[in-house]
Parts: C-alpha cells; structure tokens; sequence
C-alpha cells in the first residue's frame, strides 16, 4: 500500500505548523542531504520541451531511497487559468522497489525552493542584508518573500512585475507579517537600486535581462530562480562574469541555469561546497554572489523524507497503486479472481493454516 499526500493534506499541514516553519524544517533537511552529497546517485534531469514549456523527470538516490518528481514549467498556462509550475512525486524502498509514498509537490515545490534560496543566501548574502528586491510576484513569490523576511531577517521588501495584479496579489497576501515594510516599485531598476538581496523569480520563456550589469550595486546577493531551462534566463551574462557563481549540481545547471550563457571553463562552486565550509560564498564585503537555482533532484528527495516524517499520519489516504498477493507469484490468479472470492480464499488460507 503506498500512502497518498494530496493538496488537501499538505494545506491541513501548512495550516498547523505556518509557512515559514515548514520552510524552515526544509531547509534544515536539505542542508543535512548537500552535506552527504557523494552518497547520492546523481543525474542531470530528463526534459522534454516544446515551444511553450517543459516537462522534466527529476530522480536520485541516496541507495536506500529512491525518489523522483515530475515537474512541468509553462509560462504561458497563467493566462488560461493553470498554474506555471505544477509537480508530483514518489519516494521509493531501494530495498525491495516498492514505493512507499506518492505526494503532491506544486506547494511543496514552492516550500523547497524557498527553502533552498534561503539556505544559500545563508553562506552567500552578507549578513547585514536588510533589504530585498522580488521581481516575479507570481506564485513562488510569497514564500520567497516569507523565507527571506523570518529566516534571514529581511525587513525590507521591495516588489516589482510587468503584471500590477500580481503585485497586488503579493502585497495582500504578505499583511499577515506586519514588521515586512512592502515597497511598491515602478520598475525592476527602482526595485533593485541598493538592494541588498535581489531575488529574480520570473517566468518567461525567453533569454530576458531582467537584471543589467549597471543596476547592481557592489555586495549585492543575487538570488536567480526564474532562468531553470535551455533559452530560458533572467541575468546578463556580464553580471556572472564578475560574480562568485553559486550552482546547485553543475551538470544540469550548465544545460539550464544563467550558467547557460557562459563558456564551459567558467568557474562555479556547488552549493555542497559552501554547506561543508570547503569554499567560501563570498569572500569580502564587495563581491557580488549570485546563487543560479534552477532545483536540484537531492532537494525533492530532502522534501519527500520532510513529507514523510511531518505530514504523514496513521489516517492519511491509502492508495491501492501496488498489488498486495497472497502467493507473488500468482498475479495472473489477481488478474482473474473477483476481490471477493480472493478475500474468502484468503480468510480458508488463513484458517487452515491455523
Ligand atoms: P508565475 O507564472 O506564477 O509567476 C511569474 C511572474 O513573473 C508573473 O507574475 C509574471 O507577470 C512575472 N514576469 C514575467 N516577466 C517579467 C518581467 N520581465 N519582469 C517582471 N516580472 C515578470 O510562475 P512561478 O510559479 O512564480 O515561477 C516563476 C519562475 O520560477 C518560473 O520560471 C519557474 O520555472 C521558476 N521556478 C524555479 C524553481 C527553482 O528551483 N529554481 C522552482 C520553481 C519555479
């Protein structure tokens, strides 16, 4: 039996321990996950794209969990009601295969990746960082907003889309935290403009230049989400040529991150090597930093062990995905037999052999 952790469960759950807890956990269980970063069997993720957006496979494994999400990225869906980014996950007992857990992963997504951007702004933004700039007020948003405000201490936020009903959206949804001062800008260059942390969470299937090397001031932390697949970026390449360039797993993240643009000697560092103190995040005060997120596989797998540790209960849903037999061998006698007579069959097996 594999136990089923739909939207109704994950807002039951959200609902009970906030927002920003739930965040918070994450990006503990993530951190322990990068910092046992060679026990996982790691790829790139399988994408299929078409004009208008992408579906991915993203799978791991640490060898004794297997999990993988399926993850779709369409720009374009907004505008018919549909979400942008929608996902679904398994986690999975290398043991004997079976799987153990099927979960939503659109909310959870947004809570991981949150999650993630904090966790590298940690290492990578200076520590007087008091003041962000949100360009992209859609659905990732808000728990950007709130990540950086309860776990960095973000007091400042300064918010900006080509789309003025999504930023009204945002700034409704952001009263419930009342110590967040929320400034409406009039276009990204005024959001950003002395800005200590600049979080780029766009959607647009285009190479964009959402952030120019003029609008950057020395120090800035930038944290680009948006830019996540081939021909699909939100930063200059200029920005990254003189910036300590943070990537998740360097593979995928030269097919789909900002890294896209560079040459294929640019030097990065792995999130992982900042996490264990290998590398620093930054190395002084006026260095620019750009963590390129684009999601990691290992970060769904942390997700899915925090969905199975905290959100599962003994009442949660039960799915019948996987065939429960009395002899494994006989799935032809399952296929054949009406589930009554298998259940009578089963309670003389278990009477004669009483
Ligand atoms: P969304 O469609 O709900 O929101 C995107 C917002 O960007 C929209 O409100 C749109 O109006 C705005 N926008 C587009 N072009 C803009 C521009 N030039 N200037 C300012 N605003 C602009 O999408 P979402 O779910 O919030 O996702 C945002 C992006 O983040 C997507 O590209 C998605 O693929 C990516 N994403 C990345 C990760 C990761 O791990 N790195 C995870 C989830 C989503």
């Amino acid at each position: 039996m594999v136990t089923f952790i739909g939207t109704q469960e994950m807002q039951t759950h959200l609902k009970k321990v906030s927002v920003e807890d739930a965040i918070a956990r994450l990006a503990d269980m993530i951190k322990e996950d990068y910092l046992r970063w060679s026990q996982f069997d790691k790829c790139a993720r399988v994408a299929s794209h078409s004009d208008v957006g992408v579906i991915e496979l993203m799978p791991i494994s640490d060898g004794k969990q297997y999990s993988f999400k399926y993850v779709n990225g369409h720009p374009k869906n907004t505008q018919e009601g549909l979400l942008t980014v929608t996902a679904f996950g398994l986690l999975a007992d290398v043991d004997t295969g079976y799987p153990k857990l099927l979960s939503e992963l659109t909310l959870t997504t947004a809570i991981r990746t949150a999650a993630t951007s904090v966790l590298a702004a940690k290492y990578m933004a200076r520590p007087v960082s008091c003041s962000m700039a949100l360009i992209g007020n859609g659905a990732q948003s808000e728990f950007q907003a709130i990540a950086f405000h309860c776990i960095l201490g973000i007091q400042e936020l300064r918010v900006y889309d080509v789309d003025p009903a999504a930023t009204d959206k945002l700034i409704n949804n952001l009263r419930a935290y009342p110590n967040l001062r929320i400034i409406r800008a009039a276009s990204t260059a005024e959001a950003v403009k002395g800005a200590d942390i600049i979080t780029t969470v766009t959607a647009d299937k285009t190479n964009a230049l959402i952030l120019l090397p003029e609008m950057i001031s020395e120090g800035t932390h930038i944290n680009a989400v948006g830019g996540d697949c081939p021909g699909k970026t939100e930063l200059h390449g200029d920005i990254l040529k003189n910036a300590n360039v943070v990537v998740e797993y360097e593979p995928q993240s030269r097919i789909e991150g900002e890294l896209q643009q560079m040459p294929a000697d640019f030097a990065v560092t792995e999130l992982w090597q900042i996490l264990e103190g290998q590398i620093a995040g930054r190395h002084n005060e006026k260095q620019v930093t750009v963590f390129d997120s684009v999601g990691f596989a290992l970060e769904d797998f942390s997700a899915m062990r925090y969905l199975e540790k905290y959100v599962v209960q003994k009442d949660t849903r039960i799915l019948d995905l996987i065939p429960e037999l009395l002899n494994p061998k006989d799935l032809f006698g399952m296929a054949v037999t009406p589930v009554a007579q298998q259940r009578s069959m089963a309670e003389n097996v278990v009477s004669i052999s009483a």
